[in-house]
């Protein structure tokens, strides 16, 4: 979990003239620091860039970075201060990401992405549900061969909204929903990884007893089991 902390500039508000920082205290950058991406330190500045705000949307987030400098000068309190606020700094690089692991009946990112899919992966889906290649084709993926003829296209959703859940999705509500699928996914949704993940459902209990319900039955399985024809 990342910790907040604010930095303890009092140290630094004596010397702010000199070092042509804001001379009020309540003008210096004391905001908790964060998610550091970077410590750089040369003859006369450290600077410590991290993210300050990070607004998420679907299949995207929009990240503030800024930057925090301060001009060295040699006096032993000054020194004092920057060296704490550069340890602080240290220790947040080495920050676990908040998100190692998905809580159970998460799928946040079954709603808000689309995974591609290429040959292999059709070919396995249509082996797992007893169909052909091209019937999966035709009704679980959105044709959209990739430049080079990797990619086929990607998974269809529920309806035509993109941000709607994955065809595949099954359970009732966050919390419940598990891949109907599972065993033969498409190979992006195995390497998406949990690790920093931001669309986690933070309101889930990481540790429940959770029960997968039957997997995902193809329409035409389903009429068939309930005495239709197609
Ligand atoms: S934690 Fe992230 S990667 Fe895991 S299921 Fe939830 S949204 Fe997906
Ligand atoms: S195939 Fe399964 S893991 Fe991949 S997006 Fe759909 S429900 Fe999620």
């Amino acid at each position: 979990m990342a910790i907040m902390e604010t930095i303890d500039l009092i140290a630094l508000r004596n010397y702010s003239r000199e070092t042509s920082q804001p001379t009020h205290p309540e003008l210096l950058d004391a905001r908790p620091i964060e998610h550091v991406n970077k410590i750089e330190i040369d003859e006369e500045h450290v600077t410590i860039t991290f993210d300050e705000h990070t607004t998420r949307y679907y299949n995207a987030n929009e990240i503030t970075h800024r930057e925090w400098v301060y001009k060295y000068n040699d006096d032993p309190a000054f020194v004092k201060a920057v060296r704490g606020v550069i340890e602080q700094a240290r220790r947040h690089l080495k920050d676990l990401p908040e998100n190692v692991a998905c809580p159970p009946g998460c799928a946040e990112c079954c709603s808000g992405y689309e995974p591609f899919v290429t040959k292999a992966d059709v070919q396995r889906i249509a082996d797992h549900l007893g169909m052909s290649f091209d019937a999966v084709l035709r009704e679980y993926v959105v044709e959209r061969p990739s430049a080079d003829g990797y990619h086929l296209g990607w998974l269809r959703k529920v309806s035509d909204d993109v941000a709607d859940q994955c065809v595949f999705l099954k359970g009732s509500r966050s919390g419940h929903y598990y891949c109907g699928i599972y065993a033969a996914r498409p190979n992006d949704c195995r390497d998406f990884s949990p690790i920093g993940c931001e669309d986690v459902d933070d309101s889930l209990p990481r540790k429940s007893a959770f029960k997968i319900g039957p997997p995902f039955a193809p329409k035409h399985r389903k009429a068939r089991r309930n005495g239709k024809r197609l």
